[in-house]
């Protein structure tokens, strides 16, 4: 309560202004309250409204909506985009529904039509835009997310990632919200590595752990209470743990899976006879052609592969893609170099050619886009050194002859121009 003092206790604390700081009073002058009390009741309404919003029904974009602003971001993989776009729509349509009829039995339109759920298994090479797509999904829907890569997972008593510290990346990026959680999307990378290693032969030998950790991974893949250690690590009987139902999770895989496309061809000769996929395929032609039974011959046991019906495979970048990657998405590290110099009050120029040396460089890396940050890193990081200490220069082009990267620096007083290493 205010005191005659001027409010010199906090109405909600009780403590007096000397312990509490800056306080704030009410219009009337009736009352105050103190700087930790506002903060208290500020978490306590953010808390409140996170829980009603992740019990209400999902906004959710039309998937050629879901397709038009996975266009704004990632180049090319129409297919891809196309396919991701459905099933997640389907996914989170499928969990609006529940919501929406919570009071009817779960996830059942009538009580014979069950509608499962389809975790979606992308493959391609590195750096095509796998992760980058499934964690713009994830932005589009407003959906918590978390990626891993299948590589630190182990099966249970190794040494090593528990599958279900996957789950805790997801929690703590719903901040701990478990409703929101139990919607988000998970992307697990490199799964083709946990793959049987001579699944053609397994009774020679047999990679246990690949498999082990493939069991490990169904299991929250197909829905299941999962209890999530909350510091992470492995389980731990004096840990209190976290239950997270993982039937409305979406997972997306991903993997380059080196060879398959051997397998693939071999699968469709023995179908349709000799002399089909004609050495004029390409690798991506083939990917495309995937069957469930070819990621079984390729190590996925039957059961994992079950349970990723939607698959789904992106193309290798070509080098005009990587010009548009460079140039066009609204992120596009161009943009974003040349943001930053203008910062600094200089007008940074890349020419045609220059732009065409960087991709020219991450297809000679065999990097995919993924390389293309360190290729223009390199070229820029001499002239981001020097450049702030230098406030008489105005603009800087980029060009490039021959692979190798020239900078030309036109200063108010001058030009100053001087050739870099290739780029
Ligand atoms: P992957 O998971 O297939 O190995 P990523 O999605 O991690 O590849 O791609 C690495 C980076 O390369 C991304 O962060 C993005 O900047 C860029 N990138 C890759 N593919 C594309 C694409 N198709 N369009 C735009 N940028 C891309």
């Amino acid at each position: 309560m205010p005191n005659d003092n001027n409010f010199e206790i906090c109405s909600f604390c009780g403590r007096p202004k000397v312990n509490i700081g800056q306080v704030i009073e009410n219009p009337n002058g009736s009352a105050c309250i103190c700087e930790d009390c506002i903060a208290i009741c500020n978490d306590i309404l953010v808390a409140e409204k996170n829980k009603t919003k992740s019990k209400q029904a999902l906004k959710l974009p039309k998937p050629a909506e879901i397709k038009a602003i996975l266009d704004q971001y990632i180049v090319g993989q129409d297919k891809a985009k196309e396919v991701l776009s459905v099933s997640v729509y389907n996914h989170y349509k499928r969990i609006n529904y529940a919501l929406e009829h919570s009071n009817k039995q779960k996830n059942k339109i009538s009580d014979d039509v069950e509608l499962e759920k389809s975790n979606v298994l992308m493959l391609g090479p590195t750096g095509s835009g796998k992760t980058l797509l499934a964690r713009t999904l994830a932005r589009i829907l407003d959906v918590p997310f978390a990626t891993t890569d299948a590589t630190t997972l182990t099966e249970a008593g190794y040494v090593g990632e528990d599958v279900e510290n996957i789950l805790l990346k997801l929690i703590q990026n719903a901040d701990y919200d478990i409703e929101r959680a139990q919607k988000g999307i998970i992307y697990i990378d490199e799964i083709d590595k946990i793959a049987r290693k001579s699944m053609q032969n397994t009774s020679i030998t047999r990679d246990v752990s690949g498999e082990g950790v493939q069991q490990g991974l169904l299991k929250i893949m197909e829905g299941t209470i999962a209890n999530v250690p909350p510091l992470g690590g492995r389980k731990n009987p004096t840990q209190e743990c976290i239950p997270i139902d993982t039937t409305n999770i979406l997972f997306i895989c991903g993997g380059a899976f080196v060879g398959i496309e051997d397998i693939i061809s071999k699968t469709q000769k023995d179908q349709i006879g000799l002399g089909f996929g004609s050495a004029k395929q390409t690798v991506s032609d083939v990917l495309a052609e995937i069957k469930p039974e070819d990621l079984t011959k390729y190590g996925l046991i039957p059961e994992f592969v079950g349970r990723v019906p939607i698959i789904v495979s992106l193309k290798e970048l070509t080098e005009e893609d990587l010009i548009k990657i460079l140039t066009e998405p609204k992120n596009a590290l161009i943009k974003q170099y040349k943001k930053m110099m203008e910062i600094d009050g200089i007008n940074l120029q890349f020419t045609s050619e220059a732009v065409r040396a960087f991709s020219k460089r991450a297809i000679e890396l065999k990097t995919g886009a993924r390389g293309l940050r360190n290729i223009i890193e390199q070229a820029m990081l001499p002239i981001m050194y020097s450049s702030p200490s230098d406030n008489t220069i105005s603009k800087i082009i980029l060009d490039a002859k021959n692979g190798k990267i020239d900078v030309t620096t036109i200063k108010q007083t001058g030009v100053d121009k001087k050739q870099k290493e290739s780029a």
